[in-house]
Parts: structure tokens; C-alpha cells; sequence
């Protein structure tokens, strides 16, 4: 009995490792570029300079730690409060002594879908001054743009003639293809951090996580259903407290799921970001989107995303005014 129980055991411990190497045989070899948006941070407007200081440190430091190659993207207009330009200045000037790079994201954070062609064409040029300089400082050129928004343009005519306007001007647009709505748990948690509410906080940051993975997995199927694998992807984060306190967490979530850090450059090499892209809409939305609505598929079966923190936020917002309900990207 004895005898035969070893053996039974012996048989389960192969088949269990079998099993566990097939797994570790088919995980993909999966590769992301990691981008932060609404430099030198989403809440600039509310934050006084050392809150923005302390939080680029903290934010750097931990993806300087783990060697995360990052492009972050600029608002210059939030720059400029008065008494604070320098020390604002030098919180993005971190960014390039950290050995990281900026990119554009407009000088106000305008909407190409709301302001027209021309406004937009305007804010995209005086976004660039102090990014400029900085940059030449260290030999570098201002080379990415993202939307803000994701907004692309209402009609084709008007996405095509931005895009020839940013080809004219040295960019390459910085698409997007991983998108967890970070700003939307960082409004709640920039208030919950605010009160002290350490209970809330970490409510907060569990679920995002939980829904970053949520989305993540399903980007990684649909861009498997739409492109035929999953190409190198470019995950949309940022600058905020909740990424300071805990992009650390977020980067385990992305290596659990088999992912390397590329460099933006790198991931922008995928023949992904050459698919036909025909997308227009109201809304701003991400890559793998943009080459499903291309191809007639309407992407179905996101994850929800949590409803109380929607609904939090919409109650801070109109109670306080403090927080906006309204996407920041
Ligand atoms: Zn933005």
C-alpha cells in the first residue's frame, strides 16, 4: 500500500512538472514600452511644486531601480505658476538627468476632436520650447507626440493633416495599445492620500491592479484576434502619486505576465504600427482599436471598469470640485 501510494505520488509530481514546463514552454515572450503622459504631473494644477518634486522622485527613482526604459510626455502650460517655474522646470529636467526621455503632449492639453486643426497645430509648437531645451542640453531631439485623449481627429482629413503636420515638424506619434484608466484611480487616490484614508488607499490600489491585469489580458487576445500576434505593446500611464507610490506593483503584474521592458523606439519597430489605420471618432481611443474599427470588427467584452471608483470620483468631483470626473489621458 505503502508502495503503491510513492508511486502514485511519484506519477502525480511528473505529470505536475510536465504541466508546469508545457507552461513555461508556451508563456510568449512579451514586450512592453511604457509611457507616461501629463508631465511634469496630471494634478500640476492642484499640486504645489515640492508635492511635484518629491513625487518625480519617488516615481524615477523606482524606474530607474528596476531599469525601465520610459518616455514622458509634456504639458509645458502647467510649467507656469507663479513663484514655482523653476522648481517645475527642474522636476522635468529630473526626467532627462534620470536617463529617461520627453516627448510632446501639447502646451495645454488640447484636444485635436474639440479646438480644430489649426489651435491644435498652435498648442502642439508652444508645447515645445522648454522640452526643446532641455533635450539639447543633453544631445537628445524632441521626437515623440502623443495626443492627448487619444483624440486623432473627428474626419479623416483632419487626422491625415496632423499627422503630416507632426511628420513635417520631426515627430512620430506615440501610439498606445495598454490603457488601465490610471488617471481615473489616481484622482480618488490623490484625495484618499490628502485624508489620511490608508483603509481607502489601499482599496484603491488593489483594484488597480486587478484591472490593469483585467486589461492586459484582454489586449493581449484581441491584439492576437486583430494583428495575428501580440505585437510589442506601449502601455499609456501617468505622472501622478498613485503611479509614484506604486508603478513598482504595476511593473510585477506586467513581468508575471511574461513581459520585457523595451525602450519606445524599440516597440515602434513592430510592423503592428504600420497596419492600416483608417480609425475616426468622438471618442480617443487605443491602436488595437484603432486597427480592429479598420478592419469593420467592433471590439466586444473589455473589462468593466470598477464601478465605485467611478462613482467616488463623481461624488468628489461635485462635492469638492477638487477632482475632475472628466478623462485626463
Ligand atoms: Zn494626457
Amino acid at each position: 500500500m505503502r508502495r503503491i501510494s510513492f508511486s502514485l505520488s511519484f506519477i502525480l509530481t511528473l505529470s505536475l512538472a510536465a504541466v508546469f514546463c508545457a507552461a513555461q514552454a508556451a508563456k510568449p515572450d512579451r514586450q512592453v514600452a511604457v509611457t507616461i503622459d501629463d508631465l511634469p504631473a496630471g494634478m500640476a494644477d492642484r499640486l504645489p511644486a515640492a508635492d511635484i518634486t518629491a513625487l518625480t522622485t519617488k516615481l524615477l527613482g523606482t524606474l530607474r531601480d528596476q531599469k525601465i526604459p520610459v518616455v514622458g510626455f509634456v504639458n509645458e502650460k502647467k510649467l507656469y505658476k507663479p513663484g514655482e517655474v523653476d522648481q517645475r522646470i527642474k522636476a522635468l529636467q529630473m526626467w532627462i538627468d534620470y536617463g529617461f526621455e520627453l516627448g510632446n503632449h501639447t502646451f495645454s492639453h488640447a484636444s485635436l476632436n474639440q479646438v480644430g486643426l489649426k489651435a491644435w497645430e498652435d498648442d502642439v509648437i508652444q508645447g515645445e520650447n522648454v522640452t526643446k531645451i532641455l533635450l539639447t542640453q543633453h544631445k537628445m531631439k524632441l521626437r515623440y507626440f502623443r495626443h492627448p485623449y487619444l483624440d486623432t481627429g473627428r474626419d479623416l482629413q483632419t487626422r491625415r493633416q496632423a499627422e503630416a503636420f507632426l511628420v513635417e515638424r520631426g515627430y512620430r506619434i506615440a501610439p498606445i495599445t495598454l490603457d488601465g484608466w490610471d488617471w481615473m484611480f489616481a484622482g480618488l487616490y490623490e484625495d484618499a492620500k490628502k485624508r489620511n484614508d490608508t483603509a481607502l488607499q489601499a482599496q484603491i490600489v488593489k483594484e488597480y491592479l486587478a484591472y490593469h491585469d483585467a486589461v492586459f489580458a484582454f489586449q493581449e487576445q484581441l491584439s492576437t484576434k486583430i494583428v495575428g500576434y501580440e505585437p510589442k505593446q506601449i502601455l499609456l500611464l501617468h505622472a501622478s502619486n498613485l503611479e509614484a507610490d506604486h508603478i513598482g506593483e504595476l511593473m510585477d503584474v506586467l513581468r508575471k505576465r511574461g513581459y520585457r521592458f523595451i525602450t519606445l523606439e524599440d516597440a515602434l519597430s513592430d510592423a503592428a504600427y504600420s497596419l492600416p489605420d483608417t480609425y475616426v471618432g468622438e471618442e480617443g481611443t487605443g491602436w488595437i482599436d484603432h486597427w480592429a474599427i479598420s478592419q469593420g470588427k467592433i471590439p466586444q467584452g473589455a473589462p468593466k471598469f470598477p464601478q465605485w471608483v467611478m462613482d467616488r470620483t463623481k461624488e468628489l468631483h461635485l462635492s469638492t470640485g477638487q477632482v475632475s470626473a472628466e478623462p485626463t489621458y
